[in-house]
C-alpha cells in the first residue's frame, strides 16, 4: 500500500494553500530544484558536450518512459518523452490514418480537448486525402464506429466533467470494427489506473506536468502498441527519431519501436525535475491511488452537495464513470473560482460554466477536502464571489 502521508512531505505545497489544481499543473517535488541544480551544474556546467553520454541524456526519453510506462500498463520499450501533447496527439493519428488506408472518417467526441482536434483537423488539411473528422456527445461514441471509421481518437478522462470512457469496451468495439484507437491520457495518468496492454490500445499520449508532477513545460509522452511499433513511418521523421542519428546518413531509417516517435533534442532540464517526480511515482500503487481519489471526490460530493443546493454536479455521479476530479457548473463559476483562490483553495475554470477541482491522493487528504468544501460552503452563502476583481478575466483561467 501507498503511504499518502508520507508522498504528501514529498511535495512543496504553499502554506494556506489548499491545491485541488493537480491535475492542470502538479506540484513541486521538494526534490527537484536539486536535481534540476544538479543536472544544470554537475552536467551541463561541467561535463559541456560529454553529457550526452557520461550523464546519459540521449537515454532519459526511454527510462522516463519506462517508468511511465508501468503506471499506464505499458509494456517495456513502448513509451517515449519528448514535445508537447499536442505534437504527440498529430504523429499519433498520422501513424495511424496509414494503418487504416481504406477509411476516412477519423471519429472523436465533442468532450475532447480543443488542441486534440485541432491538430487532427490540420493533419487532414495537410494530407488532403478525403479525410473528415467526426465529433459526437461522448456517450454517442459507441455507436457511431462503423466501418467508415479508420481512428476512434479519444481522451479517456473528459477535461471538463471528468467523465471517463470505457477503454476496453470502446478499444474493443473499435477492433472489431477494423478501426485503430488513440488514447489520449492526460487526464488518466497519475490519475486512475489504465492498462495499455490489457485492453489492447493501438496508440496512447499524454503529458506529464499534470497528474504527473514534472512541471510546466515537461515533455509529453507516446505508446505505440508492439504490434504497429516495427512498422510505423513517422509522420515527424526528426534525426532523433533515426535508427542511428550520428550516421548523419542523408536517408532517413526509422529506429527502433517506438524510439522512431521521438523528433528532436530532449528537454534536458525539464527531464531532471521529471525525474524527481517519477522517483515518487516509482513508490506509488495506481490501484491504491484510485481507492483514495474516489473516497476524496465522494467526500467533496456530498459535502458540497449538501451546503451549495444551487451549484449543479457536472461530473458523473457514479465514480466509476469519473476520473480523479469533480466539476460543478454554475453561470458566475469563474467570479466563484476566483474567490475560492483568493481564499487559498485552487481550482480552475473551464469556459462556458464548469469549476473544476482535482483530486491528487499523493498531497490531498481528506482534511482539505472537507475545508475546502467548507469555503466553497461560504462564498456561496454569502454571494463573496459577487465583487468586481473576481470577474474580471486573466489570459489563463
Ligand atoms: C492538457 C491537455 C493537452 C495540452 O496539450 P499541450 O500540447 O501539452 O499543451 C492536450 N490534450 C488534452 C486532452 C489535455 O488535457
Amino acid at each position: 500500500m501507498t503511504d499518502f502521508a508520507a508522498t504528501r512531505n514529498l511535495f512543496h505545497l504553499p502554506d494556506g494553500v489548499i491545491y485541488l489544481d493537480g491535475n492542470s499543473l502538479g506540484p513541486l517535488p521538494r526534490d527537484a530544484p536539486a536535481r534540476v541544480a544538479r543536472t544544470t551544474v554537475a552536467e551541463w556546467g561541467d561535463m559541456l558536450i560529454t553529457g550526452w553520454n557520461k550523464a546519459g541524456w540521449m537515454a532519459q526519453p526511454a527510462a522516463l518512459g519506462d517508468r511511465i510506462g508501468r503506471l499506464i500498463g505499458a509494456e517495456a520499450g513502448h513509451v517515449t518523452l519528448g514535445d508537447t501533447l499536442s505534437i504527440k496527439v498529430f504523429q499519433a493519428l498520422a501513424a495511424a490514418l496509414n494503418l487504416v488506408p481504406d477509411r476516412r472518417v477519423v471519429l472523436s467526441d465533442n468532450g475532447n480537448f480543443p488542441t486534440d482536434l485541432y491538430m487532427a483537423e490540420g493533419l487532414m488539411r495537410l494530407r488532403d486525402s478525403g479525410h473528415s473528422l467526426r465529433v459526437v456527445d461522448p456517450e454517442a461514441v459507441a455507436g457511431a464506429i462503423t466501418d467508415e471509421v479508420a481512428v476512434v481518437m479519444l481522451t479517456e478522462v473528459d477535461y471538463r466533467t471528468g467523465r471517463k470512457h470505457d477503454m476496453a469496451a470502446i478499444t474493443a468495439r473499435a477492433h472489431a470494427a477494423g478501426a485503430v484507437v488513440i488514447w489520449d491520457l492526460a487526464h488518466s495518468a497519475g490519475a486512475l489506473p489504465v492498462d495499455l496492454s490489457g485492453t489492447g490500445a493501438d496508440f496512447a499520449v499524454g503529458c506529464t506536468y499534470k497528474y504527473l508532477n514534472g512541471g510546466p513545460g515537461a515533455p509529453a509522452f507516446i505508446y505505440v502498441a508492439p504490434r504497429h511499433a516495427d512498422s510505423l513511418q513517422p509522420a515527424l521523421a526528426g534525426w532523433l527519431g533515426h535508427a542511428a542519428p550520428f550516421d548523419f546518413d542523408l536517408a532517413y531509417r526509422p529506429g527502433a519501436r517506438v524510439e522512431r516517435m521521438r523528433v528532436g533534442t530532449p528537454p534536458v532540464l525539464q527531464m531532471a525535475a521529471l525525474e524527481a517526480a517519477m522517483d515518487i511515482w516509482d513508490t506509488v500503487d495506481m490501484q491504491a491511488v484510485r481507492t483514495a481519489s474516489v473516497a476524496l471526490c465522494e467526500r467533496f460530493i456530498a459535502d458540497v452537495e449538501a451546503a451549495c443546493p444551487m451549484l449543479a454536479l457536472a461530473s458523473p455521479r457514479d465514480a466509476a464513470a469519473r476520473g480523479s476530479q469533480v466539476s460543478f457548473r454554475f453561470a458566475d463559476g469563474y467570479a466563484v473560482m476566483q474567490a475560492l483562490i483568493a481564499r487559498g483553495v485552487i481550482g480552475d475554470f473551464r469556459a462556458p460554466d464548469i469549476m473544476r477541482f482535482g483530486f491528487t491522493p499523493l498531497f490531498i487528504g481528506e482534511d482539505d477536502v472537507r475545508a475546502a468544501a467548507a469555503i466553497l460552503a461560504e462564498v456561496m452563502r454569502d454571494r463573496l464571489w459577487d465583487r468586481p476583481e473576481h470577474h474580471k478575466r486573466a489570459a489563463v483561467t
